[in-house]
């Protein structure tokens, strides 16, 4: 058996000295590993080596190269957490949401007769990675085209809605209000209980998930597309074709053995002890998320957006969000946020302008490890 080696993500006693940069630029997803390390034997998955070998999993399923065992796990997963309609739809299963936001477009605009390329746009502050995601291949078929909300052209678009949206967490709806013909498309990557309550089962046309945020499994780069229309899966399905012929059958045996482990415990199925995977994980973003509001409260430059408090059909509990992402503004004073957390702080962030909007705002992330995350806290009680 070969074990993966990887430094453990909890707090592994990384000590910081004040000179040292803190980058919480990223949004590595370690924040989990301490539960995932103490669930570590019933999570384990071993394959040998004649194993997997094959590109085909399936040949009678849409998407060929998805094991059944994945897609079984998926359909498991949502039955319980309740957050999108899964019965009577396709799933596909890509490397990533990446990839599977690119095949979702790819999918909307390959019949188009246009001479232009497709607009593609998402509301400012929109997912940082979207722009370049889109216009990487400089295509004929679509590019970007900036903020849906200030989409006014009659020309055909795609709006990406993401929600609750990185980097602001806040829940969406679709923006542009142009007369011309819309196709959507949903990044619902946070969409889970431990990042924001559950209030309804989500139903649209086409639905990106991924196991980076959901488990925190950034490294196995699992994502799926659930999928109402078959042409529209069948054309996902060839996107992934093209660019990998499929996905990789360990990472998708060990997001499907992982997927399984959750659903058990919710189910009583077998013998887990530790706490069951939302509540403990909503557990964690919820500590951090109070630590954090009682820094930035004290300090006089910084300011953070407040959530509203629904109920979760999934925790059966109210509350309010609790997003992957701190989205800081700056007061008056300071003109641009990203270099006063790094000149001051030593903190590297996320600039606005990533995201489309101003030097004002900068986003952090929530979501590393609880080295980082103390440290964080420590740094921003010297803001002013
Ligand atoms: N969509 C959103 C909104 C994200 O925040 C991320 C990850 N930061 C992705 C997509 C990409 O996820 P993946 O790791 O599955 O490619």
């Amino acid at each position: 058996m070969v074990v993966a080696t990887n430094s453990f993500p909890g707090s592994n006693g990384t000590t910081f000295s004040p000179n040292d940069i803190l980058d919480l630029e990223k949004g590595d997803p370690l924040v989990f590993g301490a539960y995932w390390k103490k669930m570590s034997e019933v999570c384990t998955v071993v394959i040998k080596g004649w194993e997997l070998m094959s590109y085909l999993s399936d040949a009678k399923n849409v998407c060929w190269f998805m094991l059944s065992e994945f897609g079984d796990a998926v359909r498991r997963l949502h039955h319980l957490v309740g957050n999108a309609v899964i019965q009577e739809r396709y799933i596909v299963v890509g490397t990533g949401a990446t990839q599977l936001s690119q095949a979702a477009i790819y999918a909307l605009s390959s019949h188009s007769e246009a001479p232009q390329p497709i607009n593609v746009v998402a509301a400012a502050p929109y997912y940082s990675e979207y722009p370049s995601e889109i216009n990487v291949l400089r295509s004929k078929l679509y590019q970007w085209a900036g903020d849906a909300a200030l989409y006014k052209k009659n020309e055909p678009y795609i709006e990406v809605v993401t929600s609750p949206n990185n980097p602001d967490g806040v829940i969406r709806q679709p923006v542009v209000k142009s007369e011309a013909d819309g196709k959507l498309v949903y990044d619902l990557a946070y969409y889970w209980p431990h990042y924001t309550p559950i209030t309804h089962q989500a139903d649209h046309d086409i639905m990106i998930f991924t196991f980076s945020k959901c488990t925190g499994h950034a490294g196995s780069r699992i994502g799926w597309a659930i999928v109402k229309d078959i042409e529209v899966a069948k054309k996902m399905t060839w996107y992934v074709h093209m660019s990998s012929i499929g996905v990789s059958k360990e990472s998708q045996t060990r997001a499907a053995k992982i997927i399984g482990v959750i659903c058990d415990g919710y189910q009583n199925i077998g013998s887990i002890e530790s706490e069951l995977f939302f509540e403990y994980s909503k557990r964690i973003l919820r500590e951090r998320w109070e630590k954090l509001r009682k820094v930035i409260e004290q300090t006089k430059v910084l300011t953070a957006a407040k959530y509203p408090t629904f109920y979760c059909n999934f925790t059966n509990e109210s509350s309010e969000s609790y997003p992957g992402f701190l989205w800081l503004k700056c007061d008056e004073s300071i003109e641009d946020c990203t270099s006063y957390l790094m000149e001051k702080l030593k903190i590297r962030a996320r600039a606005g302008q990533r995201f489309g909007v101003g030097p004002k705002y900068a986003r952090l992330s929530t979501i590393g490890t609880e080295d980082e995350f103390n440290e964080l806290l420590e740094r921003l009680s010297n803001a002013d």
